[in-house]
């Protein structure tokens, strides 16, 4: 196995890297809980390597860590209908809630095992067109393309761009300046431009899916290995910028599809807004998650949990767990600023809205 020792590097940073997470946990749970927020877990990659896409991994190790710590501390790892029991009960314990965004394949492979070994439950939100093979992820095809090609060309809104993608630093430029296109494309538009990218560079796009997300038969695996299934929409869209047709089908539509595939009684009743930040789901989000019955949904706002959330449980903020050190420290400052509080407090209920 290559690059042993840096692994071993590796492994140490991960653990000064999770005392930063110790650190940043404890004002954190000055409220009642929180939501962490994950997507990949996988084994690390070799530092040279084009990964673009990085920043949404942890390592098994690195999970593994985590939970030994916050066992070690005192704080339960709970389940979302747990969690949200514990708002109003004011002697509950402190608890964190585990969220996997899309519905990876490494959910299964890696993260499971590392949960079921230490009895903590969680929640993958899947987006059932990325397990249907119907839709795909644009952030993990424009990876599999540009680390591919030595020379990426792209017919966008605004012309075909051509992008030398001979080297590394040609490939985080393509892939920065695709990125771009795609987050602003509407939804309806996101499939045809992946399937013409992918099938002028000779790949094809549901077998690309199919190397990164669950199908479901996964998805059952991961249900039936304890993991609660929670919703995350149909294609992914930025749910803000859509109709309210498309947004209100791209939830309901999605729980259907979870509801048939899990059998009726696992109950997709969960729900994370794709992206989630204040501009990809707001008010309009937030009502219509409830109108739909869902019982919790979760943003990518950051913030702890606090008993007045209870009253808004369609717009739950989460702590989002990063790969790096230099990351880490950045989100440790924010959360030792007292900022969300702060937003909680300027009386527009900032981690809210
Ligand atoms: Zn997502």
């Amino acid at each position: 196995m290559a690059g042993g020792k840096s692994q071993w590097f590796r492994y140490g940073l991960s653990a000064l890297w999770f005392s930063g997470v110790a650190r940043a946990l404890a004002p954190l749970l000055a409220g009642r809980g929180a939501i962490l927020m994950l997507h990949r877990v996988q084994p690390a990659r070799a530092a040279d390597e084009f990964a673009p896409n990085a920043r949404l991994s942890i390592t098994p190790e690195y999970l593994d860590a985590l939970l030994t710590s916050l066992r070690r501390d005192g704080i339960d790892v709970v389940q979302l209908d747990e969690a949200v029991a514990r708002l109003t009960r004011a002697t509950a314990r402190r608890f964190v809630c585990f969220t996997l965004d899309d519905g990876y394949r490494d959910n299964l492979s890696h993260a499971l095992p590392v949960f079921r070994r230490h009895g903590a439950p969680f929640t993958v939100y899947v987006t059932t067109g990325f397990a249907e093979r119907t839709h795909a992820a644009w952030w993990c095809v424009l990876e599999h393309v540009v680390a591919r090609a030595s020379q990426v060309r792209w017919l966008g809104p605004s012309g075909e761009q051509q992008f030398d993608t001979s080297d590394r630093g040609g490939k985080e430029r393509a892939f920065a300046a695709l990125s771009e296109c795609f987050m602003a494309l509407p939804v309806a538009e996101v499939g045809p431009a992946l399937a013409q990218l992918t099938a002028a560079h000779g790949l094809e796009l549901a077998a690309l899916t199919g190397a990164d997300f669950c199908d479901w038969a996964q998805v059952r695996a991961l249900h039936a290995g304890g993991a609660a299934i929670g919703c995350h929409t149909v294609n992914h869209p930025v749910l803000a910028r859509e109709s309210l047709a498309t947004a209100r089908h791209e939830l309901s539509a999605a729980r259907v599809t979870l509801e048939r595939e899990l059998g009726g009684a696992a109950g997709a009743t969960h729900l994370a807004y794709p992206y989630g930040t204040r501009e990809h789901a707001g008010a309009r989000e937030f009502a219509l998650a409830r109108e739909l019955g869902f019982a919790t949904a979760t943003t990518t706002r950051k913030g702890a949990l606090f008993p007045e959330h209870a009253a808004h449980l369609t717009a739950l903020p989460r702590v989002e767990l990063t790969p790096s050190f230099a990351d880490s420290t950045h989100y440790v400052r924010t959360i030792l600023s007292g900022l969300p509080l702060l937003a909680w407090n300027r009386g527009r209920r900032g981690v809210i809205q």
